[in-house]
């Protein structure tokens, strides 16, 4: 028999629709197995949520938050989207494709925050599709507050009498993260319709909104799936601060009630040199994936959460018999910037 709180998941959900929403997005994304890479390391049983397929200009995580980041810009009668990220930002990229897709027009930021690149790095990957896409683009160097950059080039842009929406950086707000507790919605009709539960999910975490949107949903849905986020930036203890504190917004977002801080784990244990710089641990999880179940990971988040997934197997964390969910959050069109590198990891990693 249903216990009470599946009974209120199906009556209720999360009732999105209280909230502005474009639809940009293929979903469900599939879930499938990974048998052979489970295979090659023991156990336990892999499994992997394909949010690298939601379809927006090759897809990936940031397509579900703009749903909602478009629908409020909709709303407010914007004309253009506005952005920042990395130089090779998946985020930007899926925001210059939403903003093609309503009719709007999209001006962006990139930051050098990568040091040590290719040449092509600023051409092609990401920044490629951007261009065809028709976003306008402007450098700034390293280590400025982004947001604020973007937020001051938003307010030029309205005195100089368009309209434009600010979007943070990776989408990543209460807006956006409604997108991501809308896949644990996803993730729990999943579940319960294919009779399969899972012991953890992993994923990296950058901007948070991906891993504060699951556990802000599954919480509001009383549904107990563990969320471990793969830093691919900061260190531990920021990490886990940022993700609490915009879990609380969004858990506040939908009428919820708070979470404790110590619902919140992450593991900065595969970060390497930094964001954007692959560790031998990144190409590892690259070639395996690849290898092993013709999936492609990037190199700057999906394939750094992979490692993590890959290394606390091997630690023992989880038993042989736990069902694992990983959440391919996309990218692998920054690949392309990492040629070079990708190439001569080949014979170094012994896959
Ligand atoms: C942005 C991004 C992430 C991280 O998601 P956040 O919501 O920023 O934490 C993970 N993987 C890929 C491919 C991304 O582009």
């Amino acid at each position: 028999m249903a216990d009470t709180a599946t009974l209120d998941r199906q009556t209720t959900g999360l009732s999105l629709d209280r909230f502005p929403r474009t639809p940009l997005c293929h979903q469900p994304t599939p879930v499938e197995e990974m048998p052979r890479l489970s295979k090659l390391l023991g156990g336990p049983q892999l499994f992997i949520k394909r949010d690298d397929c939601t379809g927006l200009a090759t897809g990936g995580n940031k397509t579900r938050k703009l749903e909602f980041l478009v629908g409020e810009a909709l709303k407010a009668g914007a004309d253009m989207l506005v952005t920042q990220g990395a130089v090779q930002s998946n985020h930007v990229r899926q925001t210059a494709a939403a903003a093609c897709k309503v009719g709007m027009k999209c001006h962006v930021l990139l930051e050098r925050r990568v040091p040590g690149v290719d040449a092509s790095y600023e051409q092609t990957g990401n920044v490629l599709l951007d261009t065809l896409l028709g976003a306008t683009h402007e450098f700034r160097p390293a280590g400025l507050d982004m947001n604020a950059e973007a937020e001051a080039v938003t307010e030029t842009l309205r005195a100089d009498g368009h309209a434009p929406y600010f979007i943070p950086g990776g989408g990543s707000n209460a807006t956006g993260a409604l997108g991501y507790a809308s896949c644990a919605q996803e993730i729990v009709a999943h579940c319960e319709n294919a009779g399969q539960l899972f012991d953890w999910l992993v994923m990296a975490t950058g901007s948070t909104g991906t891993q504060a949107g699951l556990v802000a949903g599954f919480k509001a849905l009383s549904y107990d799936l563990p969320v471990m986020g793969v830093s691919v930036r900061q260190p531990h203890d920021r990490q886990v601060a940022a993700v609490h504190g915009l879990t609380l917004k969004t858990l506040e977002k939908l009428g919820a009630d708070p979470i404790e801080v110590s619902a919140i784990h992450v593991d900065d244990g595969y970060v390497g040199e930094g964001y954007g710089i692959p560790a031998p641990s990144t190409y590892e999880a690259i070639h395996l994936t690849a290898r092993q179940e013709g999936i492609l990971l990037d190199p700057v988040y999906s394939a750094k959460g992979m490692a993590g997934l890959i290394g606390i197997v091997r630690q023992g964390f989880f038993k042989p018999t736990d069902k694992v969910l990983f959440l391919h959050t996309g990218g692998a069109t920054a690949l392309f910037a990492y040629e070079d590198q990708l190439i001569q990891s080949i014979d170094s990693t012994n896959v």
